[in-house]
């Protein structure tokens, strides 16, 4: 599910910004403003001609101070890095300091007038014109205090101003430069301000925090151009501004997530009564360079009075929520409760146990039999994949290949499974026991159709393994075709020119129209087991009229099919009437570990067959 993909990428930027801290200094020189980039893990600043920011006010030591980045911090010290401190001494938020790890904000107090402000790189990235406005405020600052020169006996009415000023730094609200709406910043410090007013001052004070995601919105900047999707999003923004009461708050967190923080609120039906409102202005048609588009969002609901400690915590969960909305259709509106959390966890968790499923050789291949119904004999084995997890035990391919194919392992997963099918079948061709041609059927997902290598390392294999890539068929299902993107038709029409076959998986669950044959020649089709299982319920005849036409048009296209679930002795009868050309099911047999389907392929298949 995409939430524990936004899980993994969140763990990987927090991971990223521990490794880079950076940011800038806004520094205030005689009369000049330097914005000085803080990106190495050293950086010097005094009035030798060696510093990374060379000084001109008098006072100013050769070696003032560095700032050095170590484990993820930044620290300032007093004098150079070799102990040797500062004729004038440093001053942050109007105390002396030696050594002072820099936070937001930081006022830091050259002597004379030598002011500088840090910032993280990211309030520079989000509000382009926030420096700007720093720098003002910095300025105004150093305007009111530069009388004072003299910073080693700094006076308690300056202390009280500096600290003054930082507050009103820090309150400086942050725009979005696009919509105009509250950035990222000015939300998380709101919902904080709200939170700690709940922990600490009034338990009951509920409020709520709305995860706000266009659908579709890659659609309008592909089709339409990054001018118009901007034009878009400002007129969605000012939709969302109009539907808001008073003391609420929309966001823009950036690309077309919004934010929205519901403020007292006197039942969580009032939330739902405002995210249908939302949901009902936004679906209005908007005309943007005279194209009318139909915006709708998908909007995640997370309550305060799940108890939430940390900002943090309650945009993820507003966020997972969000994503089960647009899991389930888009357009809708999800409140967050426990289970999801749960879920996510729970994935989370198996996504690690997956990564290292592969070199810790917990993947295993089982394989079920093909049986031809017209010649009676075994013609092949489907490769199914299974995972022996340590703790769940043998867990199904349903379980994980989903959350394989949403984190990119299938790609890796998949080429292990190709390896390992390509390897058995030339282990059963050279068994002198096994008499009979086999080919080996495998799946291969939509994603990994994407793979710029699919088609070269799947030959590599063939051969590697001795075997002809006419022994191989792949499964694919009718969605992959259907989607027909241009890189996936010419990795099809690649392999299939190299000799391998091609079944369509699944056939009947989805777009089940046989237009494509004429794009794509396909050797096999096989019905879903759905189908067939229902062939024995004396009132499904949809099922049976169903099963006979896909058989019968299949037979005209010259496409052979196979029926899938084959369970029951009614079920082979029926087929065989039917003149179906193979069979796969419990009837013939289970999916089987190696040894056991090589067992199974030894015996040959001894079956009463019914007629
Ligand atoms: P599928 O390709 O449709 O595979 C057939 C599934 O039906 C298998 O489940 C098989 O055990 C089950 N089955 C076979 N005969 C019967 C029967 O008579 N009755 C019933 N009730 N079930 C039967 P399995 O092994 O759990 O696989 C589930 C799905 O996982 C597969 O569906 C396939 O879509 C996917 N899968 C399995 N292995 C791989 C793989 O290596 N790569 C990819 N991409 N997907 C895989
Ligand atoms: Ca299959
Ligand atoms: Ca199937």
């Amino acid at each position: 599910m995409p939430s524990l993909n936004l899980l993994i990428e969140k763990r990987k930027q927090t991971e990223k910004s521990l490794k880079q801290p950076a940011g800038i200094l806004v520094v205030k020189d005689q009369d000049e403003i330097v914005i000085q980039k803080l990106d190495k893990s050293i950086l010097t600043i005094g009035r030798s001609s060696s510093d990374d920011i060379i000084l001109r006010s008098k006072g100013v030591s050769r070696c003032h101070a560095s700032i050095y980045a170590s484990k993820g911090k930044l620290w300032i010290v007093d004098g150079n890095l070799k102990g040797k401190v500062s004729t004038n001494g440093l001053f942050v938020n109007g105390k002396r300091i030696s050594v002072h790890q820099l936070k937001p904000y930081d006022v830091i107090n050259f002597p004379k007038e030598v002011y500088a402000l840090y910032l993280t790189q990211q309030h520079v990235a989000e509000a382009a014109d926030g420096v700007e406005k720093l720098t003002r405020l910095l300025a105004s600052f150093i305007a009111d205090n530069h009388k004072n020169d003299n910073p080693l006996e700094y006076p308690s009415s300056a202390q009280q101003k500096t600290k003054h000023t930082f507050i009103n730094v820090a309150r400086i609200p942050f725009l979005d430069s696009l919509t105009k709406l509250p950035n990222r910043d000015s939300f998380f410090a709101r919902v904080k301000k709200i939170l700690e007013f709940r922990q600490k001052v009034k338990p009951d004070h509920n409020f709520a925090v709305l995860f706000v995601d266009v659908d579709r919105f890659k659609m309008i900047n592909d089709s339409l151009g990054h001018l118009a999707g901007d034009k878009f999003l400002i007129q969605l923004a000012e939709r969302l501004q109009s539907c808001m009461r008073e003391g609420d708050m929309v966001a823009r967190l950036g690309g077309d997530e919004f934010a929205i923080l519901l403020d007292e609120l006197h039942s969580p039906d009032e939330a739902i009564d405002i995210a249908k409102r939302l949901q009902q202005s936004i679906i209005k048609p908007l005309t943007i360079e005279s194209h009318e588009l139909y915006p709708s969002v998908s909007i995640g609901i997370a309550l305060s009075t799940l108890g939430y400690k940390t900002v943090e915590e309650i945009i993820r969960d507003a966020d997972t929520a969000m994503y089960h909305a647009k899991n389930t259709g888009r357009s809708r509106f999800v409140v967050f409760d426990i289970e999801m959390h749960k879920k996510a966890m729970h994935l989370l968790r198996l996504d690690g146990d997956l990564r290292r499923a592969i070199e810790k050789k917990q993947l295993q291949l089982y394989y079920q039999p093909i049986i031809s119904l017209t010649e009676r004999r075994l013609v092949g084995f489907e490769a199914l994949l299974r995972w022996n997890h340590p703790e769940n035990g043998l867990m199904s391919p349903d379980l994980f290949i989903p959350l394989a194919e949403e984190t990119n392992l299938i790609h890796q997963i998949g080429q292990w499974v190709i390896e390992e099918a390509c390897l058995q079948l030339a282990a059963w061709k050279l068994n002198r026991h096994i008499e009979t041609a086999m080919t080996m059927n495998i799946n291969i997902s939509s994603k990994q159709l994407t793979e710029k290598n699919l088609a070269k390392r799947l030959v590599e294999t063939v051969e590697k393994c001795g075997i002809s890539p006419k022994e191989i068929k792949l499964e694919v299902t009718e969605s992959i075709l259907m989607e027909n993107t241009q890189h996936s038709l010419k990795v099809l029409n690649h392999l299939k020119q190299a000799g391998f076959q091609f079944g369509i998986d699944d056939f009947g669950t989805g777009y089940s129209s046989l237009s494509y044959l004429n794009r794509f020649p396909i050797d096999t089709l096989k019905v879903d087991r759905s189908f067939i299982s229902k062939l024995d319920q004396s009132n499904n005849n949809t099922c049976i009229d169903i099963t006979h036409s896909i058989i019968s048009l299949a037979h005209s296209l010259g496409v052979k099919v196979v029926a899938e679930g084959v369970e029951r002795l009614y079920h082979l009868a029926w087929l065989q009437q039917q003149k179906c050309d193979y069979g796969q099911g419990f009837l013939f047999s289970k999916p089987l570990a190696a040894e056991d389907a090589t067992h199974f392929a030894e015996q040959g298949v001894r079956w009463p067959w019914p007629c």
